[in-house]
């Protein structure tokens, strides 16, 4: 047997096997929707799971009360939904680490410690996303489950892909809509309107048709075809992307301003980048392209999304987009560099960049005035071009 399966072998072994299958509650962090296709996985795999309220400044306050001061922003607020989910009755909590030299590899061993020594009983399941990704993955489920039944397997993770892939449809249609629309508010609606169907469906069959039925009932919102509408590009740090309330809703604030907003990062994509073996690919990944773009600039990826920054700034200038808008949270060490290289990047490929930084101490007034500015000039950069 090879070291890597033995060290393998020996990581599986040092899960919890105290609390049997049938009275595990299983809880894991909050992020944007993601509770939508992983309740679909693991209830369909039999299991009792807790989900913790919405990331909130009630979540935050315990975030930041339990935390080193310098660590970074999502790292509180993973803690934070552990807590409320404990609270709840959850006695198994799930993580994923993944590869990348920021702070992310110690987040579970840190969340375990500071738990430990706030008197909790729990079992914590880690994805490990350094190697064997898909037995990784499979074993965790079965540790939490210990379902057998290839069906339910299938079953779950069928909906649970095809709800995270509707998801980031709905998302995608959204982002378009909301600057277009003539009513204010139709696209909203319609968003949560499929949210709802989406958490509802359970049926693979049906699961498969949500994409194109998402594109149909949007297509149908007045949209006002003549308005002159921006394109921003969204990049940054993984979780102040996807999480609306660490990001103050800034998707929607551009919208209302008139702006498309094209996040770079989806959860979809990066899922499949993470689990799909790079044989299966038939087109470049965004990850590929970023780099590729990126390479006059840095030649390597140093953790986090620090090259995707890079890459689709690089891109987004060369496609005619608009501007940039840059999110990372306070002290993220890899989107620390790129915020350094992309004033460089800004200037060479002549597109303007704003970075924002986000912490529990950033005031909503500020935020939305510095983008306003922002917007101004991308506006008056757009209509100078024409
Ligand atoms: S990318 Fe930045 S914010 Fe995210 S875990 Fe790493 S250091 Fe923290």
């Amino acid at each position: 047997m090879s070291n890597a399966a033995e060290e393998q072998i020996k990581r599986f072994s040092t899960m919890d096997d105290n609390i049997p299958a049938r009275d595990r509650i299983i809880a894991w962090p909050r992020m944007g929707r993601i509770d939508i296709p992983l309740k679909a996985l693991l209830t369909n795999l039999g299991a009792k799971i807790v989900i913790p309220p919405a990331n909130s400044n009630e979540a935050l306050e315990i975030g930041v009360k339990n935390s080193i001061e310098g660590i970074c922003l999502p790292y509180k607020l993973n803690l934070a939904n552990y807590i409320m989910a404990l609270n709840a009755g959850a006695n198994t909590l799930m993580m994923f680490q993944a590869p990348g030299s920021c702070r992310l590899g110690n987040y579970t061993k840190m969340a375990q410690k500071t738990l430990k020594t706030l008197g909790y009983e729990f079992d914590m399941v880690i994805f490990d996303m350094y190697r064997n990704k898909m037995i990784q993955t499979l074993h965790a489920f079965w540790h939490v489950t210990r379902c057998l039944n290839p069906w339910k397997y299938y079953k779950a993770f069928s909906l649970g892909f095809t709800k995270f892939f509707a998801i980031d449809c709905a998302e995608k249609m959204l982002l378009y809509y909301r600057p277009r629309e003539i009513n204010k508010g139709d696209a909203e609606r319609c968003y949560e309107k499929w949210l709802k169907i989406i958490d509802d469906c359970n049926s693979v069959f049906l699961s498969k048709f949500l994409c194109s039925r998402i594109k149909n009932d949007f297509k149908k919102i007045p949209t006002d075809k003549k308005k002159n509408v921006p394109v921003i590009y969204l990049l940054g740090e993984f979780f102040v992307l996807l999480d609306p309330y660490t990001n103050q809703h800034i998707e929607k604030e551009l919208g209302d301003m008139g702006v498309e907003v094209r996040r770079q990062i989806m959860f979809s994509g990066w899922l499949e980048h993470v689990l799909k073996p790079s044989l299966f690919y038939k087109k470049e990944s965004h990850r590929e392209r970023a780099v590729r773009n990126a390479s006059k600039y840095m030649k390597r990826a140093i953790g986090g999304e620090c090259i995707e920054t890079i890459g689709d700034t690089v891109y987004a200038a060369k496609n005619g987009i608009d501007g940039v808008i840059h999110l990372m949270p306070f002290s993220c060490m890899p989107e620390i560099v790129s915020q350094n290289i992309l004033s460089k990047v800004s200037r060479e490929e002549n597109i303007p960049v704003l970075s924002l930084v986000l912490d529990e101490q950033t005031g909503k007034a500020g935020y939305i005035t510095r983008i306003e500015a922002f917007i101004d000039l991308v506006k008056r950069r757009k209509l100078k071009k024409r």
